[in-house]
């Protein structure tokens, strides 16, 4: 069966005046917005859902919408209550070297989390950009950081997500082999579910994303997903011809003159 789904990625997620410690500001959105997020759905239709919710009963992509969050920050605790209380899930990606540092969630919130219907998966063992390392540390990545949250939470680990959306070479054959079913990228799209599981486009929920562009991404609206796979294109690019670490001083410089 083929469905197009959107699959939206946060960070933090700050209260409702917008506060979210130890967080990057450029990536947190604020609980007003988050609430507007979770309304703007519900008006669609649409209900909230992890994508392992949607590979395990396929149909519900019909009508669903992904939510995803990448690192595990301590508002994402909070961020799950909200959807589960209207009968929602969402993945968690969580870095097991972060897990109960400040201002990120415990092993023991993740196992509420879990047993909330929430889906906890892996962001890699550390946050290391995968395509900066050799392909036996990708394999000790994927490998180590699916052990370390089954163990500690007590549920099978199946899909990754790597940091920074930085994909290996290996990324696929490695994650297949660890046992895991599905990569959520950061690439720019929506999902078609007829293409499989193995780059789950994902559009990243940023500070500055407007609530109207929010129903233009629930609406699947052809021109907003082109408009933003072509400023994707052009970051990806930069990034491949700067390196990784002159990305992320270009990054930052632009975020400040942009402040
Ligand atoms: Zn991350």
């Amino acid at each position: 069966m083929n469905h197009t789904v959107t699959v939206l990625m946060y960070h933090g997620v700050g209260d409702e005046r917008g506060v979210c410690a130890g967080a990057d500001a450029h990536y947190a959105v604020s609980g007003r917005q988050f609430a507007a997020h979770l309304a703007l759905a519900k008006q669609a239709g649409l209900r909230v859902s992890s994508v392992a919710d949607l590979l395990r009963d396929p149909a519900t992509a019909a009508r669903g919408v992904a939510f995803t969050f990448d690192d595990g920050h301590a508002s994402n605790g909070p961020a799950a209550e909200l959807i589960a209380r209207d009968g929602g899930s969402a993945d968690f990606f969580v870095n097991p070297s972060q897990v109960g540092a400040a201002h990120y969630l415990g092993w023991s919130a993740l196992r509420d989390m879990a047993a909330a219907g929430m889906s906890i998966q892996s962001h890699g063992y550390n946050h290391y950009y995968l395509d900066d390392l050799s392909p036996q540390e990708v394999e000790a990545q994927v490998r180590d950081s699916k052990k370390a949250i089954e163990d500690n939470v007590g549920q099978p680990v199946t899909l990754f997500a790597p940091p920074g959306g930085r994909v290996a070479r290996n990324l696929r054959e490695v994650a297949a082999r660890a046992g895991y079913t599905a990569v959520c990228s950061s690439r720019v799209g929506l999902w078609h579910t007829a293409d499989g599981a193995w780059d789950v486009p994902r559009l990243a929920v940023l500070h500055g994303t407007s609530d109207e562009q929010i129903a233009r991404w629930l609406r699947q609206d052809w021109w907003e997903i082109t408009n933003r796979r072509t400023r994707y294109a052009v970051l990806t690019s930069a990034k491949r011809l700067l390196g990784n670490q002159a990305y992320e001083r270009l990054r930052g410089r632009l975020l400040r003159s942009a402040a």
